[in-house]
């Protein structure tokens, strides 16, 4: 488990504000004779957001915002009350209404037993807050409280967060995560504590953000927050990173599915399945004989399925461009055939399945990039009339001679080996290993690999957010 104190905001988030807002409106309308339609609502809640957006901004002090907002709506709609006392009365109501979103007290309840702290980080009214938290039925999971009246600041300023920070016990501020739907005020506020965050985009906005994280839904939140490595164990990757010069990563499949590019052989890969609108097996269609006899149905299957030119590299291949630019990475051996290691501006690169990113014609010799293969229909030719193939080694062929002697020669230099995203099953990725004589041999993959025994440090989890985790 990377975080083990959570710190929550409590509306859109936890509680259901939107619902508590309009009920107590309505009702406080309602008892003073004011209209309870669209129009009139809408006008509040416009102003209203309005002067959220101003503090949140630092633009206003939170007093103006409670201080002006029925002023200002009764002033538009010519309305003889007084905008401050009615604040207070819509303030009384409104604490008189907590609902927890569906599902909010199940996650709160498998993140306390798992052993995380949680917290509220909340702006708004102390007492209201306080009793809305408590009438969600959500409280008892929380070891604490922050609302900004009773600091004297808000999200997302830093006296607000120095002041959480200042009162939890969780000093290490790796293992804390800020949850929120506010990307000006959890985000943003967060991120300069120098906290991760979680953006809980629950409309599915999509919108580009500064969040470590984006989650929809609370059983990804849940996934996130409980799954995966523990932290201890990333920082001893940092430190054996830190004190390497020589390291080697050898990367399988994992690293690209990551960017969209299905697994060969994973439970859902394309080895698994048969492929209904071909008559032959991959394994067959990719094999020698069959590019040789069938070369129509071979560049019909590759354009198909082989070939992703829109996957964009991950922070797997960032943090491998990070790390050869420090003058720590001797070379990347990759069994992956989609070039996102060299597209993140990693030099050494050795494909042992070669690359679907150049091209050899099988006549003249002649070298093309992947524009031969996308810009054609059919079997693509030379201007010599020779048929265009792959630089991608198929079945019944063997490795490039230069290429296993270069990755041989790398990993039995090395003094770091990270094996990432391959479960070590498939020939020859075993027998390079083996050729490691250094002190740190690291693995990460989700599930086990038949080597795991012989490992200094396993890291059961996605590369990309291990990678991601890592100060480079
Ligand atoms: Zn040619």
């Amino acid at each position: 488990m990377l975080y083990t104190t959570i710190l929550f905001d409590a509306d859109e988030t936890l509680l259901d504000f939107r619902a508590a807002e309009t009920a107590a409106l309505h009702e406080v309308f309602r008892s003073r004779g004011l209209p309870t339609d669209g129009e009139f609502v809408d006008a509040y809640r416009s102003i209203n957001n309005g002067l959220w957006e101003r503090f949140n901004r630092g633009e206003i002090e939170k007093r103006e915002i409670t201080d002006t907002r029925f002023v200002r709506l009764f002033e538009r709609f010519h309305v003889p009350l007084d905008g401050v006392a009615f604040n207070r009365f819509y303030l009384d109501e409104l604490s008189r209404h907590g609902v927890a979103l569906p599902g909010a007290e199940a996650l709160c309840g498998s993140l306390r037993d798992a052993g995380c702290a949680l917290y509220i980080i909340t702006n708004g009214v102390g007492f209201v807050q306080k009793r809305r938290f408590r009438e969600s039925g959500l409280a008892p999971y929380f070891a604490g409280t922050f609302i900004s009246e009773e600091i004297g600041a808000g999200k997302p300023s830093a006296v607000f967060f120095d002041y959480v920070l200042r009162h939890i016990p969780q000093q290490d501020k790796r293992r804390i995560l800020v949850v929120g739907d506010s990307l000006s005020a959890d985000v943003a506020g967060g991120s300069a504590a120098g906290l991760d965050t979680c953006w809980y985009d629950r409309t599915r906005a999509n919108t580009p953000n500064g969040a470590t994280y984006t989650v929809h839904d609370f059983k990804q939140l849940q996934k996130l927050i409980l799954g995966g490595f523990d932290m201890k164990d990333l920082q001893t990757l940092q430190t054996m990173i830190d004190e390497s010069e020589r390291i080697v990563i050898f990367s399988g499949a994992g690293v690209s599915t990551e960017s969209g590019i299905p697994d060969f052989r994973g439970a859902d890969g394309l080895y698994q399945k048969k492929e209904k609108q071909f008559d032959y097996p991959p394994e067959t269609m990719l094999s020698h004989t069959f590019f040789k006899h069938h070369p129509e149905i071979f560049f019909d299957y590759y354009r198909t399925k082989m070939i992703y030119p829109d996957a964009k590299p991950n922070a797997s291949h960032t943090a491998a461009a990070a790390l050869e630019r420090k003058g720590k990475l001797s070379a990347v051996v990759t069994q992956n055939i989609d070039g996102l290691y060299q597209q993140a501006g990693v030099r050494r690169v050795l494909e042992l399945h070669g690359s679907t990113l150049h091209n050899t014609c099988t006549r003249c010799g002649k070298k093309s990039g992947l524009d031969a293969i996308l810009s054609t229909d059919g079997v693509p030719r030379c201007v010599c009339g020779g048929i265009i193939k792959p630089d991608v080694v198929l079945y019944e062929e063997s490795l490039d001679a230069d290429v296993i002697e270069q990755a041989v020669e790398a990993i039995a230099g090395a003094d770091c080996l990270i094996v990432a995203g391959t479960s070590l099953t498939v020939y020859p990725a075993a027998g390079f290993v083996r050729y490691f004589r250094g002190g740190r041999f690291v693995l990460i993959n989700r599930d086990e690999t038949p080597m795991d025994s012989q490992a200094d440090l396993i890291l059961r989890d996605n590369v990309g957010k291990v990678f991601e985790s890592l100060k480079i």
